[in-house]
């Protein structure tokens, strides 16, 4: 059977989500700036993100494969979805719900580089650093956590548990 336990709470999430959106303020006081989120994982923290930005914001999503319906990485990543416009001048923010090995967000730096953006940042909720295989800068963290598969919020297993409110850990 499997149990949920909590690790971050939906206020905990929301409170981070201000701070980070008032940094991303400051350093885009202009805008606009490109929100790339990362489908499906990603895409309540960049609704959550957004809204809580004052510096105008573009949406935009990918689609990457690389998990399947397992807990690990099967180390292969493919675009399932493109983006549907030109990057080429403009600030973009690649925005993903965690980063684990390291492998996905990686390949998508380089694909986004040869695109010629202005800027390229990545934003992510959670990170967990001590899975990473590859190399990866990231410039805006919500939260560093430690090595538990989690749920809520976005992320999934085997496609539920997204509508949590709550980042839970999922033991089986
Ligand atoms: P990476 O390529 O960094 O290993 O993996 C990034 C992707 O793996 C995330 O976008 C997410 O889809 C998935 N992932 C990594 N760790 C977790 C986790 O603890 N829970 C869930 N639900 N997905 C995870």
């Amino acid at each position: 059977m499997s149990t949920l336990r909590v690790l971050l709470t939906a206020e905990e999430i929301q409170a981070r989500i201000q701070e980070l959106a008032a940094q991303i303020d400051l350093d885009y006081p202009a805008g606009p700036v490109y929100l790339v989120g990362i489908l499906k994982g990603a895409c309540i923290f960049l609704a959550d993100l957004a809204r809580a930005m004052k510096t105008p914001a573009r949406l935009e999503f990918v689609g990457i494969s690389s998990y399947g319906r397992g807990k690990t990485s099967s180390g292969e990543v493919k675009f399932t979805k493109d983006l549907d416009v030109s990057v080429e001048g403009h600030d973009v923010i690649v925005v993903e719900d965690i980063v684990d090995s390291g492998i996905t967000l990686s390949y998508l730096v380089q694909v986004f580089q040869q695109r010629r953006p202005k800027s390229l940042r990545v934003a992510t909720l959670l990170d967990k650093p001590d899975r990473r295989q590859r190399p990866v800068h990231v410039d805006y963290v919500g939260f560093h956590i430690p090595d538990e598969f989690v749920v809520g919020y976005g992320l999934d297993f085997a496609e539920d548990y997204r509508n949590l409110r709550d980042v839970c850990v999922l033991s089986e």
